[in-house]
């Protein structure tokens, strides 16, 4: 039953011509599929449909030949040939009376065109602004091309119409989108009618959806994603200037729909965002319009959820990673059932699928986007196979996603923890500074194994192989994790690294363990991902005096992929770390490192009191190794499988632990694994077909 002080956000809220039947709003997201998995991605949105969401968008539509994003894959609307793909995804989202969306970007100053060659076009003549600072410049419209944009606008509005989609978003936030370009003096710097004052730099947004009204209008709505706050100094949007501009066009669009003026703001980690991060973006600026506002802030609680709505900041509740970590939150708020939310960690996980142009992984929620590849759904599973009983060894997200989604098929299921305490990795990790929210990747599973009957936990139980033969199970998932290495090897070293003299060395286990390093302190960071920041950061808190030396140009080198590099390098600088670029440790010396330039091997010395390697892992697969060469035991101890799983097999991120957890729970006495595993692949691909010449 749904507890009535959710009822508000079950309220049909009228958007231009339509109602959406609720006020849950899954904004644009990417998801790294795009054109090149447009089935995927269709399966994808029709889970979000099943699972009670009102407003359902795409990604960005890059929506005219003349301004595409390459090397990122979003979807397509050039030509008629677009519309089947699209109009299959319009279907998926309105499977549930949701009302679909559909996002459309040119996307000017932000477009390279590396694929389409075509010279790119800007409201001001300036370099392309991308991730990848590309050797490309724009030139600026003239009027002929203002004009020519208005009628692509509209040949793509007849299109959506066509491809059975109820909204249009128009793009302009992020820094991405031409209205956002118009918006901005940094990007417009036009002298003429469409530049200057604020009235002038709205006129593009004001013809152009004027112009998709006429066309559309009558049975379509128009939403404008417009920058709250573009935060780029004198010149950019700002916060202001947007409340000037709602004021002066307060019913333009059928809904305003708010967000961050660049992405990596917008779409904060939870390590620098809290929930509801832009609320004093947003507040006040629906008073201006007649016409209902969404904004976003990875809501995953429906109490701020409400409040949101109570208190007159929003009428529609926008959610985009929420929604991936968890499709089914309105579903389960309605069913008065708010403990099952899988709530986001807010990792940006998902978004690195876009930024490696790969495909989406949520570190929640496995399923996303293997809806289709896979024909996994996040909240259904199928009943056991012939076998009935699992020993999972290790509680880390590998072992505890296997346990949850074992359990749920029906296996008689027990856990065995070598430590006190369930959660692995992610139980130390989450005590690190910035990252307590990724604690729920261990709250949302050990709840809900606290729900089934038929899982037994063990704490402080390291296991030995005779313990698993002895003990009876028929299946064994090892997920014994791994352990940080203390010689250095990673990416510099592929052997351990030269070391004379004693210095103290500690591995992030270590640090993790409360075992801090005292005074000068190097954290050598061959890793690149979060790591090494968050020791450094955590060092510079303990009073250490901290220097950061990697090979890498970027200090946390990969979280450029999460949105937070630039947030990392400013906290570091923040809490006094000194950061030292493209420099390796050749060697560990008595009273400091030698390090060494990247690209000269110029040597150096750095005198320290300790070094913290953060390097790579070793995995914890002795006991795997062990039961594998006791095999002829098998049969007598009544054992039918072993498989190793997760950083026991091969360490890499969380996400990847929680999806290895999920494949062996769907896989196991599915047959998959045995002499012919790995002879084709484990998922349905799009494959292009030939054209016909
Ligand atoms: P993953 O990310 O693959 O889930 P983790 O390192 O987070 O890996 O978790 C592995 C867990 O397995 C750790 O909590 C560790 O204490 C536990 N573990 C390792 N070896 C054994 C063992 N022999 N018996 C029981 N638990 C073990
Ligand atoms: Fe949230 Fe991380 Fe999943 Fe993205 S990958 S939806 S940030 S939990």
């Amino acid at each position: 039953m749904r507890d009535p002080r959710y009822d508000i956000l079950f309220q049909p809220m009228a958007i231009g011509p339509l109602t959406a039947k609720n006020r849950f709003y899954q904004v644009p997201h990417c998801n790294g599929g795009g054109y090149r998995d447009p089935s995927a991605a269709a399966a994808m949105r029709g889970i979000k449909a099943e699972g009670g969401w009102g407003v359902i968008f795409t990604e960005q539509t890059e929506m005219h030949h003349t301004s595409e994003i390459t090397p990122f894959i979003e979807l397509r609307l050039w030509e008629d040939k677009d519309i089947p793909m699209l109009r299959k995804m319009a279907q998926a989202m309105k499977t549930h009376g949701a009302l679909a969306g559909i996002q459309l970007a040119y996307s000017g100053i932000n477009g390279p065109n590396f694929y389409t060659k075509e010279v790119p076009m800007a409201p001001t003549a300036l370099p392309i602004r991308t991730f990848t600072n590309d050797p490309v410049q724009a030139r600026g419209m003239d009027k002929t091309d203002i004009r020519n944009l208005r009628r692509w606008f509209v040949n793509a509005a007849k299109r959506c119409r066509e491809a059975e989609f109820d909204l249009i978003c128009l793009y302009g936030a992020h820094g991405f989108g031409i209205f956002q370009h118009f918006l901005s003096r940094a990007t417009n710097q036009r002298s003429d009618e469409y530049g200057g004052s604020l009235e002038n730099r709205s006129r593009f947004a004001r013809e152009v959806i004027a112009d998709m009204r006429d066309a559309v209008g009558d049975t379509m709505a128009l939403t404008l994603r417009v920058s709250l706050d573009e935060q780029i100094g004198n010149l950019g949007f700002s916060n202001a200037e947007l409340r000037e501009f709602v004021d002066m066009n307060a019913d333009l669009p059928d809904c305003w729909d708010l967000a961050q003026g660049s992405w990596d703001e917008c779409s904060g980690p939870s390590r620098f965002k809290q929930e509801a991060a832009q609320e004093t973006l947003v507040q006040g600026i629906r008073a201006l319009s007649s016409k209902p506002v969404v904004g976003v802030g990875r809501f995953t609680s429906p109490d701020v959820m409400a409040r949101m709505v109570r208190q007159g900041t929003l009428d529609f509740i926008g959610c985009a990673r929420p929604s991936i970590a968890d499709p089914f939150i309105p579903q389960k708020i309605d069913e008065g059932r708010i403990e099952d939310i899988r709530e986001c960690i807010g990792c940006n996980m998902c978004i690195t699928g876009d930024m490696t142009m790969s495909i989406s992984r949520c570190t929640q929620n496995p399923t996303f986007m293997e809806e289709w590849r896979k024909g996994w759904h996040p909240e259904k599973i199928a009943t056991k196979g012939e076998s009935d009983s699992v020993l999972v060894i290790g509680s880390g997200p590998a072992g505890l996603e296997a346990a949850r989604a074992l359990a749920l098929r029906g296996y008689d299921v027990a856990v065995a923890e070598a430590r006190e305490g369930f959660g692995g990795r992610v139980a130390r990790e989450r005590l690190l500074p910035g990252l307590s929210a990724w604690g729920r990747v261990i709250d949302y599973r050990l709840y809900q194994i606290g729900q089934r009957a038929n899982v037994e936990m063990y704490q402080g139980s390291e296991l030995s192989v005779e313990q698993v033969l002895e003990f009876g199970f028929q299946n064994i998932c090892v997920a014994t994790g791994s352990t940080w290495r203390a010689d250095g090897v990673a990416r510099q070293h592929v052997v351990p690294m030269p070391q004379t003299g004693s210095l103290p060395v500690y591995t992030p286990d270590d640090l993790m363990a409360g075992r801090l390093p005292k005074g000068r302190v190097v954290v050598f960071d061959d890793d690149h991902y979060y790591m090494g920041g968050v020791l450094a950061e955590l060092c510079a808190q303990a009073g250490c005096e901290v220097t950061i030396v990697t090979p890498a140009a970027f200090v946390s080198d990969w979280t450029r992929n999460t949105l937070e590099q630039g947030a990392i390098h400013r906290r570091l600088a923040e809490v006094g770390v000194k950061i030292v670029l493209n420099t390796g440790v050749a060697a560990l010396l008595p009273d400091g490192v030698e390090t060494n330039c990247a690209y000269t091997d110029a040597r150096g010395h750095m005198g320290c009191d300790a070094v913290v390697i953060v390097g790579s892992r070793l995995s914890n697969d002795t006991l795997y190794h062990d039961l594998a060469a006791r095999r002829a035991d098998w049969a007598d101890a009544g054992i039918r499988s072993v498989q190793l799983i997760g950083d026991a097999a091969a360490p890499a991120p969380i996400a990847w632990a929680t999806y290895a957890g999920h494949r062996y729970a769907r896989e196991l006495d599915t047959g998959v694994w045995g002499d012919a595993w790995g002879d084709s692949p484990s998922f349905r691909r799009e494959i292009t077909e030939l054209a016909v010449d």
